[in-house]
């Protein structure tokens, strides 16, 4: 009997995103929603507001890349302004960052994440399709003047593609304040490219970072998610490693996402999901958007199902279900 707390709500503000990384979004085959179809930020807010009744605590703007939606500040600071949700945070591919830093950090949001899979120009361009590696690398340092903190880099490893870089990554930690966090990539969506041969295990990355030094397991609390955190010997930041395969936390998975199209799914690999546009968009009240919301809860899978023999069950790509 798994009993899990739902208390995590993760929101596709938008499928759109500046980058097209290989592994996500890849530059043919991502059917884009039609913008009528996009919730409202109205619409996404009435949702947020009554998920609080349903135990929803900590929210996650993302998407798609969430800066790239028109009047994003505006809505931010609304939904920063929602009682009882206890932590609002932002995932970003930080091309825009440097720009819209300050204006988050007004709106209340301290935590960052942002995604950042090389530290290489020329790979940049070959993994996200585009020439913004150096917008990105400018939003990361903006965050840190303005204290954001912490600062987590998300890098999803892949063999052959990045994996000769693990180390590079874990050595930014030696002197930044940065948490690092590898994710093992995952098969989502349609033709994102995985396969056994490029996937890498935590464990895998573990014993190459030790090159580095012994490393020093940290606890985990309540805000840390499904990282199992490190640190490098006297370094100024964090190792963090999330084996959403190999190692799935589904047992203590708090998540709820709502995508860009308003439908509400319990897990991301999953083929079950609940339309609640339809009951947002026909003038419903509240109580049947609460109930919406509770059977979304109470049919989360047990487990995303996607082990690494498993064909995938989920067609959306992570922009569309909010990553
Ligand atoms: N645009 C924002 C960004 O780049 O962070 C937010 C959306 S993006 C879909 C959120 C996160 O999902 C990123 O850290 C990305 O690397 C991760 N992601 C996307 N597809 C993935 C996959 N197949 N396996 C593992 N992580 C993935």
């Amino acid at each position: 009997m798994i009993n899990r707390t739902i208390n995590y709500l993760r929101l596709s503000v938008t499928d759109r995103c500046n980058l097209r990384c290989m592994y996500c979004m890849p530059e043919e085959g991502v059917q884009f929603v039609h913008h009528e179809d996009v919730l409202t930020y109205e619409e996404i807010l009435r949702v947020v507001r009554v998920s609080t009744e349903a135990g929803i605590r900590k929210v996650r703007l993302t998407g798609g890349e969430p800066l790239v939606r028109k009047d994003f500040i505006p809505f931010l600071e609304k939904v920063s302004g929602i009682a009882d949700l206890e932590e609002i945070t932002l995932t970003t591919n930080g091309v825009l960052l440097e720009d819209f830093a300050e204006d988050i950090q007004k709106c209340g949001i301290c935590r960052l994440n942002i995604s950042l899979d090389t530290l290489r120009p020329e790979r940049s361009r070959r993994i996200t399709g585009r020439d913004y590696h150096a917008r990105t690398l400018a939003g990361i340092r903006a965050s840190e003047r303005l204290g954001f903190d912490p600062i987590k880099i998300n890098v999803v490893a892949m063999r052959g593609v990045n994996d000769d870089e693990i180390l590079d990554f874990a050595r930014l930690t030696l002197e930044n304040p940065y948490h690092v966090r590898f994710i093992e990539f995952m098969p989502i969506g349609t033709g994102n490219g995985w396969n056994q041969e490029r996937f890498i295990s935590i464990e895998e990355i573990r014993q190459r970072i030790e090159a580095l030094g012994p490393l020093e397991r940290m606890r985990n609390s309540e805000l840390d998610g499904p990282a199992t955190r490190y640190k490098i010997q006297g370094a100024a930041g964090e190792i963090g490693l999330i084996g959403a395969l190999s190692h799935h936390f589904c047992d203590r998975c708090n998540r709820l996402r709502l995508t860009a199209d308003g439908h509400l799914r319990g897990c991301h690999s999953s083929a079950t999901e609940t339309d609640i546009k339809a009951a947002l968009r026909t003038g419903e009240p509240d109580a049947r958007l609460l109930q919406l919301i509770q059977l979304a809860i109470q049919n989360k899978p047990a487990d995303h199902g996607v082990f690494q023999t498993e064909p995938r069950k989920c067609v959306r790509s992570m922009s569309s279900i909010g990553g």
